[in-house]
């Protein structure tokens, strides 16, 4: 069999619930399509029945191509996976199986990408949530977006289509605390933010557990950020400078009117100044810890992404 033109990678983990509804709408969106598609289903370790379905459904039905892991690796790193073993020539979507994504923008995204877009990422208008979880997300995107190195746009979340050469780039990319929609904005070329309306998950549970989701957001603020690193030497001369200035206080204070304590000034001006000198050196040591982490994360330097050569347009 020829590879396909678009692959469409989905990663489940205890998914028996929807499973059956995922693949009949993924079978009924199948019919409509004008281009060969596939579908990468990935078992995240599943404990339930998932497993079992996939094997069953991928023994009949060719167009679905079913990877399972060893165990649960978590989202970001069965999205990977399905990167990975994606064969799609053209563009590769990633979406839920929890049918929060609604799997038709297919055509939308695809689309958008014969427009001349590497990646187009689904951008939530509105979340069916409930309102704490809207809440904590909406500073969690804010807090990210301003400490950022560059800019990841605000709600969007994995829902994609990236092209061959981004996905490419993308499995070039080894570091091991994954955050893909990181990733994706830091590969570049022409990117689209797509509106669409997030649903409700169709059947069964979140898989995602407030631990998860920690590891999530620290991975999306740590692997895209120097700010808490600076942040501390910041805070160092911030102490310093207070020192100083309690310094300059207390000895105007005790030159002009008396009667400061004695002993007490020195022992809070020398606890500020040292407080502040051991900031700035953990601070320091940071600045050479990320030069450490950034050498050994080994992401390419840069990513071309076109040549002309001879007058001819090479593509990168
Ligand atoms: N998922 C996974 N591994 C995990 C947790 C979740 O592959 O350890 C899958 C899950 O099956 C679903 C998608 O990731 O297809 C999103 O998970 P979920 O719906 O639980 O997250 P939420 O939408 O609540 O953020
Ligand atoms: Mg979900």
């Amino acid at each position: 069999m020829s590879n396909p033109e678009v692959s469409i990678v989905i990663p489940l983990y205890n998914e028996e619930d929807v499973f059956h509804t995922l693949i009949s709408r993924l079978q009924e969106l199948k019919k409509t399509l004008s281009f060969s598609a596939e579908f990468v289903l990935i078992d995240d370790g599943s404990s339930d029945g998932t497993a079992r379905l996939m094997s069953d459904l991928a023994l009949s039905d060719k167009s679905f191509h079913c990877i399972f892991l060893s165990r649960n690796y978590g989202h970001q790193l069965a999205v990977s996976a399905g990167l990975q073993h994606a064969r799609g020539t053209e563009a590769v979507m990633i979406m839920d199986g929890d049918l929060q994504d609604p799997p038709e923008l297919l055509i939308s995204f695809r689309n958008k990408l014969l427009e001349g877009y590497d990646v187009i990422y689904a951008v939530r208008k509105n979340r069916k949530e409930s309102f704490a979880k809207r809440l904590v997300y909406k500073m969690y995107y804010r807090l990210q977006r301003s400490v950022s190195n560059f800019n990841i746009p605000i709600d969007s979340g994995d829902f994609s289509m990236l092209s061959r050469r981004v996905v490419d780039h993308l499995n070039t990319m080894p570091e091991q605390s994954r955050y893909l929609r990181g990733m994706r904005s830091w590969v570049g070329f022409k990117q689209l933010g797509f509106e669409y309306d997030r649903d409700v998950r169709a059947a069964g549970n979140s898989n995602y557990s407030i631990k998860k989701l920690l590891e999530l957001g620290f991975n999306g603020i740590f692997n895209f950020s120097e700010f808490p690193v600076r942040f501390i030497t910041r805070l160092g001369l911030i102490s310093i400078v207070t020192a100083l200035i309690y310094l300059a206080y207390t000895l105007f204070k005790s030159i002009m009117f008396g009667g400061v304590p004695a002993g007490f000034t020195a022992l809070i001006f020398a606890i500020t100044l040292f407080s502040g000198v051991q900031l700035i050196s953990l601070g320091l040591i940071g600045e050479y810890v990320l030069r450490i982490y950034n050498q050994v994360r080994n992401r390419p330097l840069y990513i071309v992404a076109k040549r002309i050569v001879d007058k001819d347009e090479v593509n990168g």
